[in-house]
């Protein structure tokens, strides 16, 4: 339990943690916390026991949460600009296949109304598209029905309106 989001307000900013206490604090394996040493959490010096300073232990946390919150979820498209995941304006996306497999997700970033666009399996697009509305487009424009006016519709219209008469 907890072992991926690790509650930074466990730790005491007052108190030196051991790789040990932190392990047993947070539910966590040793090598796990092992881990957060080589990403970031510093130490108090160089010797052994190897010690954390609590503070740091829970700036260390803190900073690891945000950056997961940062991640793109299902259903949010990342924004350059806005450097955030967003999820798009009116929860819609278009999705253009452009590979056999690959595809490109395109939405409107809700706070900067910039086109934002997500890199996609196509075999995992359910796993991404969470619960946006998503408009397949295909390259070929020969598979879309064309809007323009043809005769025979033109012709349809008539009679329809014929019939109504
Ligand atoms: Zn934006």
């Amino acid at each position: 339990m907890g072992s991926r989001c690790p509650n930074p307000r466990l730790a005491k900013i007052h108190r030196n943690y051991s790789v040990e206490d932190i392990s047993r604090l947070f539910g966590v394996h040793k090598n796990t916390v092992r881990n957060w040493l080589q990403q970031g959490l510093a130490v108090i010096d160089d010797r052994r026991p190897t010690l954390i300073l609590g503070r740091e232990l829970s700036r260390f946390l803190r900073e690891r949460q945000r950056k997961a919150k940062q991640s793109c979820g299902p259903g949010r498209i990342f924004c350059i600009a806005c450097r955030a995941p967003k999820v798009p304006a009116g929860r819609m996306a278009d999705c253009t296949a452009t590979g056999p497999l690959a595809g490109s997700l395109c939405g409107i970033c809700p706070n900067c109304d910039r086109l934002i666009y997500r890199r996609v399996n196509l075999a995992k697009i359910e796993a991404v598209r969470g619960d946006l509305d998503i408009t397949f487009k295909w390259p070929n424009p020969r598979i879309r029905e064309s809007r323009g006016p043809s005769v025979n519709c033109h012709s349809s219209e008539k009679a329809n309106a014929d019939e109504n008469a």
